[in-house]
């Protein structure tokens, strides 16, 4: 994602700017030439030979000839960005498993450790011990210092601090694990809600790059959201923006350990998806997908069993496009396993019945690509922010 130049700045401020914006630029879309570079910023190739060389002198990028040469001519050299020259660590704390990871500038992961949790009883303080020691695994076998951590918590998230306040399905009450964790690793730590940073993975590496109107929505045990509007993060007060899943959409519904009935995370989190195939809810993650993935090869079957579910999942998303006006529903985890054909009925649900999205010409209900690791890279990308702010100064 390029950042518009700012023009009439003080010379200070137009570098630190530019080179900023480019750093960003490099980090997000990957190695390009000078050439590229300056048309994409609208500068002049001499600015970009200062911009390129300031962050070459502290080690940020390099230039290198491409691997694959086309056409004939010395071909332009790369401005690439360098993993070792700022390290995040990334942690993705699920109901039932933690992963962890190293992600170098550039987005690379350069290593990654992953451990189960017995699900509602795994204590704060067994998984923060396990998180603290697992990152000095992590960076020993690299050997190179970490700058930043960020961290996905299925919960409800104080931003300013990262306390959670409440992740139900992990039991967590009041928990300060910004606090904590920042303590221990002894570097800036960003903890944020899962879905939140899900958003910002599809933004920043998924399929939503370049919308700046994006909804992603994941289905696990519980159901949550984040909201990206005109580029930024929505948070409403204190951060805690995005409980989707306790949107009411049966009143008459289930019961929800929130203190409400017929919340929508009752009706499409993995237990109504566990209930509406007939599955035992005690099932494992391997084998729901398993059941899934053979569902996708017999269309008429999928429809027929999943007619209730899809339903419910269609009708909050029409509240949620009403609510929201995204160009883009992304849909993530449990959701992005669907079967096509029942992804097809959500999407032609929330053509037909939402009017914001016949008013915005149709908004668009896709499967995120980046599988179980959208939290860890929204995690890193949560990390690396200040870092490339930072760096670039
Ligand atoms: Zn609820």
């Amino acid at each position: 994602m390029s950042s518009t130049i700012t023009e009439g700045a003080r010379p200070d401020d137009a570098r630190r700017h530019n080179r900023g914006a480019v750093l960003r630029r490099l980090h997000l879309d990957g190695p390009c030439t000078r050439a590229v570079l300056a048309t994409e910023f609208g500068l002049n190739r001499s600015t970009i030979k200062a911009v390129v060389d300031g962050l070459a002198d502290t080690g940020l990028v390099s230039e290198r000839l491409p691997s694959r040469r086309s056409g004939a001519g010395r071909p332009s050299l790369l401005v690439v960005p360098n993993p070792q020259a700022a390290l995040v660590l990334a942690t993705d704390i699920r109901v039932d498993r933690v992963a962890m990871a190293l992600f170098g500038l550039g987005g690379e992961i350069l290593g990654r450790l992953s451990w189960r949790l017995r699900p509602g009883s795994a204590s704060p303080r067994d998984v923060i011990t396990r998180v603290l020691e697992s990152a000095v695994v992590l960076a020993s076998e690299l050997s190179l210092p970490v700058v930043a951590a960020g961290v996905s918590i299925p919960g409800v998230v104080r931003q300013s601090d990262g306390l959670v306040r409440e992740a139900p399905h992990l039991r967590w009450v009041d928990v300060p694990l910004g606090e904590q964790l920042s303590a221990g690793l002894q570097m800036p730590v960003t903890v944020a809600n899962d879905a939140e940073l899900g958003a910002l993975a599809e933004l920043t590496r998924g399929v939503a790059r370049g919308v700046s109107d994006v909804v992603f929505v994941a289905g696990d045990i519980g159901v949550g959201g984040g909201v990206i509007s005109s580029g930024k993060a929505m948070r409403g007060a204190g951060g805690y923006l995005g409980e989707l899943g306790h949107m009411v959409v049966r009143p008459d519904g289930l019961e929800c350990h929130c203190g409400c009935q017929g919340c929508w995370e009752t009706e499409v989190g993995a237990a109504a998806l566990c209930r509406a195939l007939g599955l035992p809810l005690a099932i494992g993650r391997g084998e729901l997908h398993a059941e899934l993935r053979e569902l996708a090869d017999d269309p008429p079957t999928a429809l027929a069993r999943l007619s209730d579910y899809v339903g419910w999942l269609g009708l909050g998303l029409v509240n949620v496009v009403n609510l929201l006006a995204p160009q883009v529903v992304v849909l993530g985890d449990l959701f992005a396993a669907l079967p096509e054909p029942a992804l097809q009925v959500v999407a032609t649900r929330v053509r037909e019945r939402s009017v914001v999205s016949r008013a915005v010409g149709h908004t668009l209900v896709v499967r995120s690509a980046l599988g179980r690791d959208a939290h860890l890279i929204g995690a890193a990308e949560a990390a690396f922010s200040p870092v490339l702010d930072s760096a670039a100064g």
